[in-house]
């Protein structure tokens, strides 16, 4: 990694290594899918012994922790969704007066964090952990920012909510576990407060969310008297929203930022993952980087039954903690949508990659074929230059279900009339090979669709 531009100088022996845990990143698949049983089966005797709502979820499946002898008879135990977790800890609060007691593993003197979700919908669902579940947080956070040339001497500043968020207080420690400097100003004192500290500490690399970012690159010249490419920064971390998986967004930001730009995700708990510079195979995905400590399955939206992680399934994410103490979160369902890819990336590094395709809810079914926005975002932007990468899927009513075939506006990149036949021949090829549907396309000039701050809405609902 010689040459790295911002590396400092005095990075030490230990600057030249690539992978923050050599060892435990580049085990085979098979050692990890070993290391994965024997945690799991320890684990869920773990949860079963100590937690009614785990018991429970056996009971329900007819089964006991010493039946789960592979990942085939753990898909029997039925998933927890986010609003059960909610339910459940109202109910543990009502009857004994914690949030906690019903879904955690450890003793109260044993917790010595909580982190919450945002709470934007309902009420925020609650995480604990021991110092032994924080260890792990922490080596995911070293193992993510090892990977893109992060180092001690590198200075991070982290500019996001810092109140009760998963990326607040946790993705703090994980920078200062892995040697580097964390600066974290959080978003709450202001944009100028943010732009202030930055010229003063004169951070490498940032932490915030796309739309902050976007935000900043405009606001930059107008508060400091110069563009956002004069604070230096190398690296920009996407976080906290689904934008940065975006191609336009990541653009965007590299030449705002003058930096290179990076999508991860992961806060207080088991799964992390971070992008690489190589975008294969149309997929903007993210490494996985916790498989030790985080079994992911794939389960259809709908009927919730497996999918297998074949390169290129599309399923409902759902998760294991393993070695875990505080609250393992067994079969838990978020409600993402995944798409992973399980051939090696040509980026070199090593682990399975997911690209987070949006909500469960967002699900289309085209003649019994699922089709997720998201997907076809990635496959549409192949075509960049020759098409902006705007589009819209019409619907006469809402989904899921879409009576063929699907009608998509999109804007050409400013083509000729007699390209475009060539554009949408390649286009309708690219659309059967990867989600197996085959479109209507209607085409528009480039900057016809509007283009909206922070999250773009891609369907489009009108009676025709
Ligand atoms: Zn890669």
């Amino acid at each position: 990694m010689s040459g790295t531009p911002g590396t400092p100088a005095h990075a030490g022996r230990d600057g030249g290594r690539r992978l923050w845990n050599e060892a435990v990143e580049t085990l085979s698949r098979e050692a990890i899918a070993e290391l994965q049983l024997r945690r799991l089966q320890y684990q869920v005797r773990y949860n079963y012994e100590r937690s009614p709502v785990h018991r429970r979820k056996f009971e329900e499946a007819g089964a006991r922790p010493e039946d789960i002898r592979s990942l085939e008879d753990f898909a029997r135990i039925p998933v927890m969704t986010k609003d059960e977790h909610r339910r459940i800890q109202e109910e543990s609060l009502e009857r004994h007066g914690s949030p906690f007691t019903l879904m955690a593993c450890a003793a109260p003197e044993e917790i010595v964090r909580i982190n919450a979700t945002s709470g934007t919908t309902g009420v925020p669902t609650l995480y604990t952990l021991t110092a032994h579940d924080v260890a792990i947080v922490n080596e995911m956070h070293a193992r993510k920012y090892w990977r893109t040339g992060i180092r001690p001497g590198h200075v991070m500043l982290q500019a996001l909510s810092l109140s009760m968020f998963t990326g607040g207080l946790p993705l703090s420690q994980g920078i200062m576990h892995m040697g580097a400097c964390v600066v974290p100003v959080g978003i709450e004192g202001g944009t100028k407060r943010v732009l202030d500290i930055a010229r003063i500490t004169r951070p490498h690399a940032i932490v915030a969310t796309p739309s902050f970012g976007q935000y900043l690159i405009e606001e930059a010249p107008r508060l400091t008297g110069r563009p956002a490419t004069e604070l230096g920064l190398r690296w920009f971390f996407c976080a906290g929203e689904g934008g940065g998986s975006d191609p336009q967004v990541r653009r965007a930001l590299a030449e705002g930022f003058g930096a290179r730009v990076f999508d991860h995700t992961g806060g207080g708990h088991a799964f992390h993952g971070i992008s690489c510079e190589a975008q294969d195979e149309g997929c903007t995905g993210m490494h996985l980087v916790s498989e030790d400590h985080c079994l992911l399955e794939l389960v259809d939206p709908g009927t919730r039954a497996p999918i297998a992680l074949a390169d290129g399934a599309v399923g409902e994410m759902v998760f294991t903690f393993l070695d875990w103490r505080g609250g393992p979160f067994m079969r838990y369902a978020l409600g993402d949508l995944l798409q992973v890819r399980t051939r090696p990336c040509s980026c070199g590094l090593p682990g399975i990659r997911f690209a987070i395709l949006g909500r469960a809810d967002d699900m289309l079914t085209v003649k019994g074929v699922n089709v997720y926005p998201q997907a076809i975002a990635n496959v549409i932007f192949r075509l960049y230059p020759r098409v902006t990468g705007a589009f819209r899927i019409m619907l006469d009513r809402p989904g899921p279900k879409v009576a063929p075939p699907l009608r998509i506006r999109i804007e050409h990149g400013g083509v000729g009339e007699q390209d475009i036949e060539a554009l949408e021949r390649e286009l309708t090829a690219l659309f059967r090979q990867d989600l197996r549907i085959r479109p209507a396309f209607e085409w528009l000039a480039p900057g016809t669709l509007p283009r909206e701050a922070g999250k773009t809405r891609y369907i489009e609902i009108a009676a025709p």
